[in-house]
């Protein structure tokens, strides 16, 4: 397909990377953003996106989601989870390496890479692993890794627990200026913990994990980032002690980023209680847990999500990333402790965030810059997350005030895996454009193009 000349009619544009936010038209031709301003004249021959009362922006850019191939399609394909990610607005996903075999190669990193231009809607940028079979005993070929075009390393569902192996990957891939992206868990006190230890884990009677099991590991990854001067990015990071550490770590000048989900800045662990108590606790219904709210690390307690929330505001968070995970029916529909950790996320994450836009909490260009222009920062990319003339034709048009009703057997991800099925969010994503081309459009509702 080639890139089409699209002109984007009447939108509110919001552009945090140029602190844009008020109505114009964009144009879009040869697959790179030409101009965004006020009554741009039709082009011949392009198609018109009306955008009126609707928000345009720079397509989403997620910097941790599981695309499980190779080696678990039956969970995930690249073909299906970046439709996915285009249904959901993101025009950029980063691939996570726990695939099968494992991003450790630049064999699999390629294979990604080629996967994605000849199956994939949008731009696929692979993250490779840290350690060799993510054993965490040996370092990877970073460099070779590094070569075949990965923009991080992670061993992600695994932290990387030997300190001392921190140290080296960090050294190491600072040679890269790459970041080390640590899934912080401290094994030792997660020991087996299936959600966060309160009071959800004491009456469901299972296995909580502290938040001490994240903080201690993200205290010594600030501490070693600032010995060695590499790039330490916290993955999906969910406790308050986590947000303040990180606060403290960037005043003093430590080279540390990191991120935070939809699901822990929306849900706390209440969302394990079975849903017929409407949220309230009922022990007698068939339905006394959740596992679709098992996810790791855990849903938090309130006062953590306000944490996160606050910390995504004033920027201690850098980035929204979902950790979209993709599962089987069958990995889900058995006990808490048995059921796997995860939450399909792509297709809900705009709708679940501008909840906090809504009620006040948020600036909606604060939203708007964490899964744009900040992402695109991290990934050293200025053609990304902008609409800066000859940036990339990645375009999100969506509508901040649609209700509708998730249905998880709608998704276009295999994983049909969210808490979030059955309830109502406020703001959906009426079309995206990836390099000049609309590659999603909302059935029925959508924007009227012609
Ligand atoms: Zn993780």
């Amino acid at each position: 397909m080639k890139p089409q000349t699209i002109l984007i009619k009447g939108g509110r544009v919001i552009d945090p990377s140029r602190s844009h936010d008020s109505v114009a038209d964009a144009l879009l031709k040869d697959g790179v953003v030409v101009a965004v301003r006020r009554n741009i004249a039709m082009p011949d021959g392009a198609r018109i996106v009306e955008a009126k009362g609707l928000v345009v922006c720079p397509g989403f850019v997620d910097l941790h989601c599981h695309l499980r191939e190779p080696g678990y399609e039956d969970k995930e394909t690249i073909a299906t989870g970046t439709r996915a990610a285009a249904k959901g607005g993101f025009t950029t996903v980063c691939a996570m390496p726990n695939t099968r075999p494992l991003g450790d190669s630049p064999a699999t990193v390629e294979y990604v890479l080629r996967k994605a231009r000849e199956e994939g809607t949008v731009r696929v940028l692979p993250i490779g692993c840290v350690t060799k079979g993510s054993m965490g005993q040996e370092l990877a070929e970073m460099g070779e890794l590094a070569q075949a075009g990965v923009i991080g390393f992670s061993d992600d569902g695994r932290p990387v627990n030997d300190a001392n192996l921190m140290r080296q990957a960090l050294s190491y891939s600072s040679a890269f200026r790459l970041p080390i992206i640590n899934h912080c868990q401290v094994d030792e006190l997660f020991q087996g913990g299936v959600m966060n230890e309160g009071w959800v884990a004491t009456r469901l009677g299972l296995r909580g994990v502290p938040n001490s099991s994240e903080e201690a590991m993200v205290a010594r990854d600030i501490s070693l980032a600032a010995l060695t001067g590499g790039r330490v990015h916290l993955a999906h990071v969910s406790t308050a002690g986590t947000v303040e550490l990180v606060r403290r770590a960037k005043e003093q000048g430590v080279p540390v980023t990191c991120e935070a989900t939809p699901h822990h800045l929306t849900l706390t662990e209440e969302a394990a209680l079975g849903r017929n108590g409407g949220g309230r606790f009922d022990p007698l219904t068939p339905q006394g847990y959740n596992t679709y709210a098992k996810v790791n690390p855990p849903l938090r307690s309130q006062a953590d999500v306000d944490a996160v929330v606050e910390g995504l505001r004033d920027g201690t968070i850098d980035v929204v990333a979902t950790d979209h995970a993709p599962h089987n029916t069958v990995d889900k529909q058995c006990t808490f402790a048995e059921a796997a950790f995860g939450i399909s996320g792509l297709e809900t994450a705009l709708g679940s965030l501008l909840s906090l836009a809504h009620s006040g909490r948020m600036p909606l260009l604060r939203l708007v810059e964490a899964m744009t222009a900040a992402p695109a920062r991290f990934l050293k990319r200025d053609d990304l997350g902008t609409l800066a003339k000859g940036a990339a034709g990645d375009v999100v048009v969506f509508d901040p005030d649609a209700e509708w009703k998730v249905d998880a057997r709608q998704f276009v991800s295999k994983g049909k895996n969210t808490p979030l099925d059955g309830t109502t969010l406020r703001g959906r994503v009426v079309a995206t454009i990836y390099g000049g081309q609309v590659v999603y459009e909302q059935a029925g509702g959508g924007p009227k193009t012609r």
